[in-house]
Parts: structure tokens; C-alpha cells; sequence
């Protein structure tokens, strides 16, 4: 297949604000404004920015969970708004979203096993069996024991949630996670496992991700290149080492230097 897996264009998002009842104008919210980039086969682009900068925004508008004001998102170069309800549903499989809260994403009333089974059974019926062992299956891709399978989201931890929202995002075989804050609820440790388990998945089965956080620090091991965005809009686009290591945008510049810092040869270094 020629052409990135993902491609934006233009993308924006306008959100009214008020009714203007009165006004001929309506004042508007630029949530998203004119971003554009590409995600290749098995590639992780990181989005950052700090809160209010429009991410999850884009994150919404990749997964056709709200309309664009303008420009379009492409998947293997077809446009998803042009799309019917068939081909649609075909889509989705391809895509998939893991969110930053995984006990508010997560049905409390259902088990593990029957939440990252649910996306599968949406497209075919499965046997207790068949449900089973599937639940199974994506418990260890998740490095989880499918003993966990029958309990219930609020007898897991923090860490095993948001491995839940990865196995179920997972169930569909994606080509594309997109992954909005999907650590920044998790403990500094425990995120660091979830990180070192998407750049496994990613080696095995080469998903690429559009992994969103607005602490560059836990972008900067997983991220081929890294997306700025600033109100609205992506103020510099560059591969991860570059961007660490020669910001070019004075915004970037500051991201990075109010970073916390991970790594504590680098935190010896600059003492
Ligand atoms: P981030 O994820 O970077 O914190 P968001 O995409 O959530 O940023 O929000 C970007 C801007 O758009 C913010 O000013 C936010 O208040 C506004 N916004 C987001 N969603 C809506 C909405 N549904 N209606 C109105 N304004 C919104
Ligand atoms: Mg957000």
C-alpha cells in the first residue's frame, strides 16, 4: 500500500459559542485549527500541548466522534466523511481509541472479560467458549492473567484498568490506537509499564498509535515524531530526537525545559 495510513488535512473545529440570539455573528471557540500531518504503517505520532489546546479535540474529530468544521481525515486515502454505514462499520475496526480514565470508559457492571470481548461481539457472535478464550488471548497480549477475566473493573488497579482499555481496543486487530492521555491518570511506574507494553504491541503488530499527552515527558520514549500544538494549532512537527534536542518553536522550547525529567543520568547531569 503507497501512502501514509493516516492523513489529515486542514483539520478544524469551530465550537459556537452562546446562541447568538442577538448578533449577526456568532462568537466561536478555535478548538482545532488548520492541522495537518500523516501517521505511516506502525508509526507513533505524539500530539502535545498543554490543557485546552485542542488534543483531544483532534482525538474526537480522528474518530469521527464530532464533525469537522473544516478539512478532512483520511484513511488509507479515503476520506471518512464521504463514508456509508457499511463501509463505516468496516472502518471501525480499523481504528480504535483508548481514553485517559479507564473507570469511567469501562461498564462497571460488566467483566473483564465481557469488556474487551464487547467490540468483537459488535461485529460477530461468539460461544461462551469462543468468548473465553478470546478474553483470554488479549488478557496476556496485555500481560494480564486470563484469571482476570471474571472480575468486575472496580477489583483492578489503576494500571490493570487502563490494561483493559488497551486489550479491548486491541480486540478488533486495529491498524491505528488513537490513545488520548492514556497514562496521565496512572502512577509514575505504573505508567512506564503501560508505555513499555504499547511499544511491545507495536513491535509485534505493528499498530501505529496517535498517542496524546500534555506531558512531553512520557512522549519522548515512545514517539517516532512529535506533534506541538499551541491553541489550536500544531506550531512544529519534528522527529522525537530532533524536537528534544533543538526545539525550534520558542513554545516547544518551553515545554520541554518545564518537562519533568524521567531519567536521572540526565537529572545528574544537569545538577
Ligand atoms: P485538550 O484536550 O488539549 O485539553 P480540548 O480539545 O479538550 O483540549 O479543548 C480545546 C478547546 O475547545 C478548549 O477551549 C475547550 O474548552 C473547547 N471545547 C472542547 N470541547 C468543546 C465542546 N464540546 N463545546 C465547546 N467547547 C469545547
Ligand atoms: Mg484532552
Amino acid at each position: 500500500m503507497s501512502g501514509p495510513l493516516l492523513k489529515v488535512e486542514n483539520l478544524t473545529k469551530h465550537y459556537p459559542l452562546g446562541a447568538g440570539l442577538f448578533k449577526k455573528t456568532i462568537p466561536v471557540i478555535r478548538a482545532v485549527e488548520d492541522v495537518s500531518f500523516s501517521v505511516e504503517a506502525g508509526e507513533t505520532l505524539c500530539i502535545v500541548g498543554e490543557s485546552g489546546c485542542g488534543k483531544s479535540t483532534v482525538a474526537r474529530l480522528l474518530m469521527r466522534l464530532a464533525e469537522p468544521t473544516g478539512g478532512r481525515v483520511l484513511i488509507d486515502g479515503t476520506n471518512i466523511a464521504g463514508l456509508n454505514k457499511d463501509a463505516l462499520h468496516a472502518w471501525r475496526r480499523r481504528m480504535q481509541m483508548v481514553f485517559q480514565d479507564p473507570y469511567s470508559s469501562l461498564n462497571p457492571r460488566f467483566t473483564a472479560g465481557q469488556i474487551i470481548t464487547e467490540p468483537v461481539e459488535n461485529f460477530e457472535r461468539l460461544s461462551r467458549k469462543q468468548r473465553r478464550e478470546l478474553a483470554a488471548d488479549l488478557l496476556r497480549k496485555v500481560g494480564m492473567s486470563p484469571e482476570m477475566m471474571d472480575r468486575l473493573p472496580a477489583e483492578l488497579s489503576g494500571g490493570q484498568r487502563q490494561r483493559l482499555g488497551i486489550a479491548r481496543a486491541l480486540s478488533l486487530n486495529p491498524s491505528l490506537i488513537v490513545a488520548d492521555e492514556a497514562v496521565s491518570a496512572l502512577d509514575v511506574s505504573v505508567q512506564a509499564q503501560i508505555l513499555n507494553l504499547l511499544l511491545d504491541l507495536q513491535q509485534q503488530m505493528g499498530i501505529a498509535f496517535v498517542f496524546i499527552s500534555h506531558d512531553l515527558g512520557v512522549v519522548e520514549h515512545i514517539a517516532h515524531r512529535v506533534a506541538v500544538m499551541y491553541l489550536g494549532r500544531i506550531v512544529e512537527l519534528a522527529p522525537s530526537e530532533a524536537l528534544f534536542a533543538n526545539p525550534v518553536h520558542p513554545y516547544s522550547e518551553a515545554l520541554i525545559a518545564s518537562a519533568p525529567v524521567p531519567d536521572p543520568a540526565r537529572v545528574r547531569l544537569e545538577a
